[in-house]
């Protein structure tokens, strides 16, 4: 596989990315498909294996935790890349916005997934969905104290809840949900609350938030629910888990946040059929239930069941205001954890 890159500095720099690809070919080969992917090798390549064995279309994989928008930038026209896998909403946005996107009007794609997770125009499609969950240390916060985001407003939480930095792509949706569900006074207010109930600066992952909860150092933590399923599968993190329950919060109003893993093509695709083949075979069943099993995420396909694991919390009710109309709120969230110094 060759790629051509943009003689710049910051295309050198993602030189140093990992690279996965397997031999030499053309960017463009009549059995391929190219695909620059923010989500884990653990996780795509099952996925793409399985159309690999249906389809007879290899899949060439550049994987990177950070980068790949840039270096799809720097490319522009040349980029060998195909199909862009994101873990956030927000990447799939400023993408669109960024004009690095396609539209793909595909009847599979809008069949298999609801117009909620999917960008209107074709733009972009959710492919797994991730809840927003609140976990609470089970020994010191008693039940119905916590049913809902605005309650962790609460003065009873003073000094009580940890999370990541308020930057952070996952903190940065849910407070535009907030926003785009009560306005921008309200959810202000409701961030700075959330503040003066912190135990600690935001820092660290969403892990790092429970295993905190697990150590006494506080008893609220927002997560993505994924994460649950990791923790419990990992021998070190499992009494993380264990010393937490899982709350889906605003089931009596608007359901809880949910974000998506998506993916977009790119302006200029070089293999645009197999990668709509791609695209195709990561919204059917096969590809779902490799997702829901290996990483514990939400199907988006209504009828793939979520894990084992995850079933046993229950159904519950999602929001169902369009991603793509949360995703607009982005930049008065980010406004709003620098004017509130969330991370300080
Ligand atoms: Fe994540």
């Amino acid at each position: 596989m060759k790629f051509t890159f943009a003689r710049n500095a910051c295309a050198l720099a993602v030189t140093t990315l990992a690279i996965t690809l397997a031999h030499s070919a053309p960017a463009s080969a009549a059995d391929e498909v190219n695909v620059y992917s923010y989500r884990q090798p653990f996780l795509t390549d099952p996925v793409f294996d399985a159309f690999t064995a249906e389809s007879g279309i290899k899949v060439n994989t550049v994987f990177a935790k950070k980068g790949l928008i840039e270096r799809l930038e720097n490319e522009g026209d040349n980029s060998p890349a195909d199909l862009v896998l994101v873990a956030n909403v927000g990447t799939l946005a400023a993408a669109v916005d960024a004009q690095l996107t396609q539209p793909i009007d595909n009847a599979v794609l809008t069949n298999n997934i609801p117009a909620s997770y999917r960008d209107e125009q074709g733009q972009w499609f959710g492919l797994t969905g991730r809840a927003r969950i609140i976990v609470t240390a089970k020994e010191r916060i008693e039940s119905g104290l916590i049913e809902t985001y605005a309650d962790l407003a609460k003065p009873a939480l003073k000094g009580r809840i940890c999370t990541r930095s308020g930057k952070h792509g996952y903190m940065v949706e849910l407070i535009a949900s907030v926003i785009a569900h009560e306005g921008e006074d309200t959810t202000q207010t409701w961030l700075q609350d959330i503040k003066e109930n912190l135990a600690r600066k935001p820092q660290g992952n969403d892990r790092a938030q429970v295993k905190a909860i697990a150590q006494g150092e506080c008893d609220v933590a927002i997560i993505n629910s994924y994460y649950m399923g990791a923790m419990m599968s990992d021998p070190e993190q499992q009494s993380w888990a264990d010393s937490v329950n899982v709350i889906y919060p605003n089931q009596a109003d608007r359901g809880t946040h949910m974000n998506i893993s998506g993916v977009f093509m790119t302006k200029a695709a070089p293999n645009r059929d197999n990668a709509i083949k791609l695209l195709e075979f990561l919204a059917s069943d096969t590809a779902q239930s490799i997702y829901a099993e290996a990483n514990h995420e939400f199907p988006i396909k209504s009828d793939v069941p979520a894990s084992a694991l995850v079933a046993t919390w229950g159904t519950f009710k999602q929001d169902e205001l369009p991603l793509s109309t949360i995703a607009t709120h982005r930049a008065q969230a980010s406004r709003m954890v620098d004017t509130i110094d969330y991370d300080g």
